[in-house]
């Protein structure tokens, strides 16, 4: 076959098998952020920390799963990267309710909590919070939670894109050993009037809290989820510690 022939040859539609998800619910947060809930029409198992594989018109890309496994819908949470960039999130932004996406049929990933260490310091910035929610209501949902000790470090520009604070917050005041800290790295943003938390890049104060919390490289394990910079410094300072690390990059600087 010439390459002109093969070239002319239909291309194979390889997600055209593909098990299909329905979104039954959809909830914009900001004008770039919102989640989705999924309902598979197959069985999907998955440990909390992985990610599925969702796509339309042939494209897919990874997410995250912010639900736990008891749940009956998978849970995503998303920021719309705009065109020219951006290829999937503009097509998944104008779905609805009632649209469907191809799902592959397997999670994958190995961020997952390891319980082999006592306390877990876990890092993100914005949607890279969505794995520590899913450990954090399985842990819940198995009544393990009071075996570990979590810090939550989530970083955003602006306060209105931590999407999930109320319910970490919530993890915070009803269990002694969960601990959130939102951080927002414009302080001076008239956006963030409202806030008096914590300022700071997420990367830029890990030390200062692993300070804080008493936690030692013996016994504590370091998340970092989401944006690579922020991945990148936290693995940089947590190397110059000896501290155990583990990460997800979302995408390549
Ligand atoms: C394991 C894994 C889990 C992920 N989980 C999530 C998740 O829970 N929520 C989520 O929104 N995304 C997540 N992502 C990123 C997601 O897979 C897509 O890359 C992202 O949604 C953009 O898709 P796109 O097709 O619009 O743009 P792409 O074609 O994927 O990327 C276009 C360009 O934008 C960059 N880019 C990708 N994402 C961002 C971003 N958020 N901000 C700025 N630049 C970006 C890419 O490097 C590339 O240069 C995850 C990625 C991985 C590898």
């Amino acid at each position: 076959m010439t390459i002109e022939e093969t070239n002319k040859k239909p291309r194979r539609n390889v997600t055209a098998n593909l098990p299909k998800a329905t979104i039954v619910r959809k909830q914009n947060v900001t004008h770039d952020l919102w989640l989705i809930w999924l309902k598979p029409d197959v069985s999907f198992g998955f440990k909390p920390g992985q990610y599925c594989t969702i796509g339309v018109d042939e494209i897919e890309r990874p997410y995250s799963i912010a639900s736990s496994p008891d749940e009956d819908l998978i849970e995503l949470f998303i920021e719309l990267v705009p065109k020219p960039d951006g290829v999937l999130t503009p097509l998944l932004y104008d779905l609805n309710e009632g649209d469907q996406v191809t799902i592959r049929p397997r999670a994958k990933g190995i961020f997952t909590l390891d319980q082999n260490y006592t306390n877990h310091l876990m890092v993100s910035t914005v949607t890279g919070v969505a794995p520590y929610v899913s450990m954090l209501r399985d842990l819940e949902h198995n009544n393990n939670l009071s075996d570990a000790k979590i810090y939550v470090i989530e970083g955003a520009s602006f306060s209105e894109e931590f999407v999930y604070d109320k319910e970490l917050e919530s993890f915070d005041s009803r269990y002694p050993n969960v601990t959130f800290v939102p951080t927002v790295s414009r302080p001076e943003d008239p956006k963030n009037k409202e806030w008096t938390g914590t300022t700071g890049r997420a990367n830029e104060i890990v030390e200062r809290y692993l300070q804080e919390f008493g936690l030692l490289r013996e016994d504590t394990l370091v998340y970092a989820c989401g944006h690579p910079g922020m991945i990148e410094d936290v693995k940089e300072r947590m190397d110059r510690l000896d501290f155990p690390f583990k990460e997800e990059r979302f995408w390549k600087d």
